[in-house]
Order: structure tokens, then sequence, then C-alpha cells
């Protein structure tokens, strides 16, 4: 057996923890799940909204499958999700994005990965507000040192780029590349204006891929990357950028394969991984038996290939890929006419799925 914690989150979160849970113990995968609670739910009974004895229970087993969980708006306290991504240092944001037949895109056959470096950039939240002390402090500095001068009136936000993080990110790119039998990878960036950062980026990214001769590398820059994207999207196999670009590249890229229902993810470090659907809580569907569970259940596939379980994961996403091609067991919004009564409910989609990967087996 192996030991995974299952976080089950809140609004829609129990139900498509159940879900997943559901559907990977149908491929025999042997998974001893330990349960963990996060969110406003448990905020309300026990004070905080992340137990420590879920951070302890990530730490202990390595691996976390975790159900979305809200962040409230001004209601003092931070996002949980951006809290446990830097206290357990997942510094890889994984993000595969590929079309499935019968989902609905303008898109068909992609099958691109974007590998987003999550601890730096201009998401590193160092940040200056216009009119304090500081920050006119720093604008003077800047003002003294540099040919370029900024307005008194500006707000700062830094953005850090590292030898270190690019290093280790680029590396988890090629790295990956390499474990899931992948050809190349692209290295995003905007190093024609920002030389110190994104050059440094695109240096690091190169040195990297010399050690890795058998995956083929090239770079694009970020603007040109976009439109390449929307043109030809088949062009590209495994897509590694910084924190920005990669936040809003791998939106776009679920985009091209229908949309956040159906897109899974992954947020990786050395000690610790979490799998999870990268849509929120949709608190408004809560408790409905309504919504769709493809996308935490696909983030259950990528933690199965992580733990080295690749038939299970292969056995669950061609029971789930075969679903959702019949169009017949599938929630609302996967159906052309999002008030099409044949739509099913997120447990009859499992009950399919279930009765899919039997059929497999035997
Ligand atoms: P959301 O992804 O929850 O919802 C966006 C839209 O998609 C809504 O119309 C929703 O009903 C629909 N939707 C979402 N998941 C669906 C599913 N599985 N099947 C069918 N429809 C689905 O985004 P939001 O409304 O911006 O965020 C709600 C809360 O979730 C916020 O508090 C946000 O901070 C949080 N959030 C959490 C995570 C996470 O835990 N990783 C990620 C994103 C957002």
């Amino acid at each position: 057996m192996t030991n995974v914690t299952l976080v089950t989150g809140d609004g829609i979160g129990p139900e498509i923890a159940e879900a997943a849970r559901r559907c990977i113990d149908a491929t025999g995968a042997g998974i001893n799940w330990d349960v963990a609670e996060a969110g406003v739910e448990v905020m309300e009974r026990v004070g905080t909204p992340l137990p420590d004895a879920t951070v302890e229970s990530i730490k202990k087993n390595g691996v976390a499958l975790k159900a979305p969980i809200t962040t409230p708006v001004g209601k003092g306290y931070r996002s949980i999700n951006v809290h446990l991504r830097q206290s357990l240092d997942l510094y890889a944001c994984l993000r595969p994005c590929k079309s499935y037949k019968g989902v609905r895109s303008r898109y068909t056959d992609i099958d691109l990965v974007v590998v987003r470096e999550n601890t730096e950039d201009l998401y590193a939240g160092i940040e200056f507000q216009k009119g304090k002390d500081d920050t006119a402090e720093i604008i003077n500095w800047i003002n003294e040192h540099s040919s370029r001068k900024i307005t008194e009136d500006s707000g700062i936000s830094i953005k850090p780029i590292s030898v270190t993080a690019t290093e280790r990110i680029v590396r988890f790119a090629f790295d990956y590349a390499r474990k899931m039998g992948r050809k190349k990878v692209t290295s995003v960036h905007k190093a024609n204006i920002m030389k110190f950062s994104d050059g440094l980026w695109l240096e690091v990214s190169r040195e990297v891929a010399k050690q890795y001769p058998d995956i083929e590398f090239e770079d694009r820059i970020v603007d040109n990357m976009c439109m390449q994207l929307i043109q030809k999207p088949e062009l590209y196999d495994v897509i590694v950028l910084p924190n920005l670009y990669g936040d809003i590249v791998s939106d776009l890229c679920a985009g091209l394969v229908g949309g956040l229902g159906v897109a899974p993810g992954a947020n990786i470090g050395e000690k610790a991984a979490i799998f999870e659907a990268t849509h929120g809580s949709a608190p408004k569907y809560k408790g409905q038996n309504k919504v769709n569970p493809t996308a935490l259940i696909l983030s259950g596939v990528m933690m199965l290939r992580h733990i080295d379980k690749t038939a299970e994961a292969d056995k669950l996403e061609n029971a789930v890929a075969g679903v959702i091609a019949e169009g017949k067991s599938v929630t609302y919004d996967m159906k052309p006419d999002r008030n099409d009564p044949a739509a099913v409910g997120t447990s009859q989609m499992v009950d399919a799925i279930i009765e899919k990967i039997g059929t497999r087996i035997s």
C-alpha cells in the first residue's frame, strides 16, 4: 500500500475528492488514504483553515491529492494554496494540456505540458506601495543610480530571477520530458527586453539544456509563443516558463483543450507533491452532485504516474477518455447545451468511469 494524503477541501471539494478517490481505488492502485481537512469549513470548527495535522500528513507521505479550497476575499487569511506551495517549497507547477475526444474545443490533438516556476519573478510578493517612505527611498536610489527615471507616484513590484531557481525548474522540465518520453523542451522569456532577469533565465536554460543531449531544446519570446500556441500548437511539447508567463500561458493552454473543467495540475517540490485540479471550489454548486470531477480525476492520473503506478494511471485515463468520448454519462458542462436534462451528476459520471475500468480489467 502507498500512503497518500487526501485533502478534501471545501465548496465542491469533498464531492470531487470522493469521486477521485473512488476512481483511483477502482484501478487497484492500493492507495492507503490519509484523509485531511483544509478550508473554510474546518476554519469554522477548529479556528484555522489549515490544521497542522494536514501539513504534517503531506510532509510525512510526500504525496497529496488535494481538492480545491476557497480563499475568502477580505476575510483576513492568505490563500492556503499559496501557503502550502511556499511552506513545502513546491517550486514546479505542472499543467498537462491534452485534447480528449468529446470535449468541446476549437482544437484537436493537442498534447502539451506547461512547467511553471512557482517561487520567483513578479509573484515573489516583493512590493512597495505608492507613497510610502520605503518606496520613496527605493525610487530615489534608482533615480540616482540608473539612467531611467521612476516617477514619484509609482508603486513598485520586484522581479527576481535567480540562477538557482531557474536551474532547478529547467532541470525539472528536462527530467520530466525524459521520464515521460517527450522529445522537446521550449524555454520561454522576454530576454530581448529584460536582459538581467529573463536574459539570465535564457542563459541558464541553455546551460542546463547542454546536459540533456537526448532532448531537443529551443527558446521562444513570450509574445511570439502565445501566437504560435494559437496557430501551431502541435509544434510544442514541454514548455518551461518563469512564474508570470507560466500563469498566463497555462490558462491559454487549458483554453486550447476545453477549459478548466478538464485541466489537471500539480505543484511539486523535492520533498512533496500536491496534485490538484486547476479550477476552484465553485461554492455555488456545493453539495449538489452537479460538477465535473474530471480535472481532479486526471490530477489523480498524474499522481499515479508520479508514484510509478503507470499501468493504473493508463487504465484510469483510458476510462475517463472513454466516458467523455461517448458523451452520455457526463456532467452538464460537457453537454453542448448546459441545460441538457440528460446530463448526469458527479457520482453518476464516476460510476460510468468505474464501470469502464472494470471492463478493461476483464
Ligand atoms: P472556480 O474555478 O471555482 O469557478 C469558475 C467557474 O467554473 C464557475 O462558474 C464554477 O461554477 C465553474 N466550475 C468550477 N469548477 C467546476 C467543475 N468541476 N465543474 C463544473 N463547473 C465548474 O473559480 P472562482 O469562482 O474564481 O473561485 C472560487 C473559489 O475557489 C475562490 O475562493 C478561489 O480563491 C478558489 N480557488 C481555489 C483553487 C485551489 O484550491 N487550487 C484554485 C482556484 C480558485
